[in-house]
């Protein structure tokens, strides 16, 4: 996978994978009779393509998939954030066929702002984006790393979880760190942000300062949890992502820039 080929592409998403197309290779018909005019506008600017049109498109060459996430990591922000982007929409676009207020056929409408419209009640939805926060909780030169009992890659990152109705994004930082592992934290600070289509997440990274108590694995949803030393780290979560971003700065100073 070169990174040039994202000058003059079409970019396709489907399932957490990604497919890129010269333009060329696609033809000319399908661009002109299975796009409607503003659908055909947003195509054009190679960020993506509905996904349940796939089989509809005629091919000059067979798609090559390659995972999103394995993409993570070996390209900058301004590269991935699109294929992001392009993930992101086909899977809300992918499960939202009907109006969930009456049922009837949901219509997908892209100009001036993408969004889905109920033919028989005008009802709208728009794309679904579910925040969750990221932390690094500090002890002195120690961070807090835990390892997730359900990521089948074994690795250690940040305590995270999502954001819940009525609360702020501090006070899910404090509630997930002390749901997770046991401890009270302070001096809750905002870092930097990630979009996170995995499937539809944006990441709002923190720090914090240990406050009081014993790492307890609470609710079970860590299978480890331990303050780390920059001399003694464990296996890391994968470059590119916030978790990374937020341990490298803190410990070596980088910058929280993807
Ligand atoms: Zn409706």
């Amino acid at each position: 996978m070169t990174f040039e080929i994202l000058q003059d592409s079409v970019i396709v998403a489907h399932k957490g994978s990604i497919a890129f197309f010269n333009q060329n290779l696609l033809t000319q018909d399908h661009i002109t009779q299975s796009e409607s005019k503003k659908t055909r506008r947003v195509f054009m600017q190679r960020f993506w393509l509905e996904v349940h049109d796939l089989d509809s498109i005629e091919l000059k060459v067979e798609p090559e998939w390659v995972s999103l996430r394995s993409l993570i990591g070996s390209l900058s922000g301004e590269q991935l954030y699109p294929l992001f982007k392009s993930a992101h929409i086909s899977y809300w676009l992918s499960k939202n066929h009907y109006c969930s207020c009456c049922g009837h056929t949901l219509r997908h409408e892209f100009e001036p702002v993408l969004k889905a419209v109920c033919v028989a009640c005008s009802h709208q939805a728009y794309p679904k984006i579910q925040p969750c926060i990221i932390v690094a909780v500090n002890r002195g030169d120690q961070i807090l790393l835990a390892k997730n009992a359900a990521n089948k890659r074994d690795f250690y990152s940040l305590i995270a979880g999502f954001v819940e109705p009525g609360e702020s994004l501090e006070q899910a930082v404090a509630r997930e760190v002390l749901e997770e592992t046991g401890l009270s934290i302070k001096q809750i600070e905002y870092l930097g942000s990630q979009p996170w289509p995995f499937p539809m997440n944006l990441m709002i990274g923190f720090k914090a300062e240990y406050a009081s108590g014993d790492i307890e694995l609470v609710d079970q949803e860590l299978s480890d949890a331990q303050f780390f030393s920059s001399d003694q780290l464990p296996t890391l979560a994968p470059e590119g992502s916030i978790a990374r971003r937020i341990i490298d700065h803190l410990l070596y100073g980088r910058s929280l820039e993807l």
